[in-house]
């Protein structure tokens, strides 16, 4: 019988995750998919309807009329929001600064989580985010765990934001906001973002794009050879 292989890669934020899971991804033929950018839509969607997080019932109410769909174009990954694409305004700091407030809450990941297990069933997949080697996929067997200096990760997210219509935020801004993120992140009571014990990790603040996806196809070879024919 065929077998799919799912990739975990979990770290902080705007530590080159994505970039190093969309080369994964492209290299390999496989899925990627944006862990991350789900929970920024269900923020934007909870935002832009006024939800009050303090209530579960129009928490459970709101995520109800929510659809997500990913639309992979060269392997970058679009999300739409209810048939709306949104992978530009859910960048934006209104989404980031409330992103790790909403994500912390119990039916938010529950059904994220449920949301993501489907996507990486039968299916060869990349996906990055902060729990996906120990809540979404535990037994997946290939995990990376990456980190960076976080001066430079502000400096990085800095330069992609400017790029972004509609971004007017200085780089303490930026770094504020990771703080504040890593610091929310490995400290809420679900799931938290910690290191799987059995994830490889990837510190990348001295590595180019190029260096980096030697460094996972190396670790990831092994698996690919081993499954040999039976890979779906
Ligand atoms: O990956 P990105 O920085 O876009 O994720 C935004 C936020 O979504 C994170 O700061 C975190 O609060 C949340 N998140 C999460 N679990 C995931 C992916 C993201 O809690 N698997």
């Amino acid at each position: 019988m065929k077998k799919n292989l799912v990739i975990a890669i979990d770290g902080y934020s705007s530590c080159g995750k994505s970039t190093v899971a969309k080369a994964l991804a492209k290299h390999l033929n496989f899925i990627y998919i944006d862990s991350g950018a789900m929970y920024r839509a269900v923020t934007l969607f909870f935002i832009n309807n006024k939800v009050d997080t303090a209530h579960d019932k129009q928490i459970a109410e709101a995520l109800q009329q929510i659809e997500l769909n990913f639309h992979a174009r060269d392997y970058q990954s679009h999300i739409t929001l209810n048939g709306k694409e949104v992978s530009d305004e859910i960048r934006l700091m209104p989404v980031s600064e409330k992103v790790s407030d909403v994500s912390a809450l119990k039916l938010v990941r529950h059904e994220m989580v449920k949301q993501q297990q489907r996507m990486g069933t039968f299916k060869n997949i990349v996906m990055d985010g902060r729990d996906i080697g120990t809540a979404v996929f535990p037994d997946a067997p290939v995990k990376f765990f990456m980190t960076a200096d976080p001066n430079i990760r502000a400096e990085r997210r800095f330069r992609e934001l400017e790029n972004k219509r509609g971004n007017l935020v200085t780089l303490e801004e930026v770094f504020e906001n990771l703080a504040h993120r890593d610091y929310a992140d490995t400290t809420r009571k679900e799931s938290p973002l910690t290191r799987a014990e059995d994830a490889i990790i990837l510190d990348n603040t001295n590595l180019t794009e190029a260096e980096q996806l030697t460094f996972a196809l190396d670790k990831v070879m092994p698996f690919l050879s081993a499954l040999k024919d039976s890979l779906l």
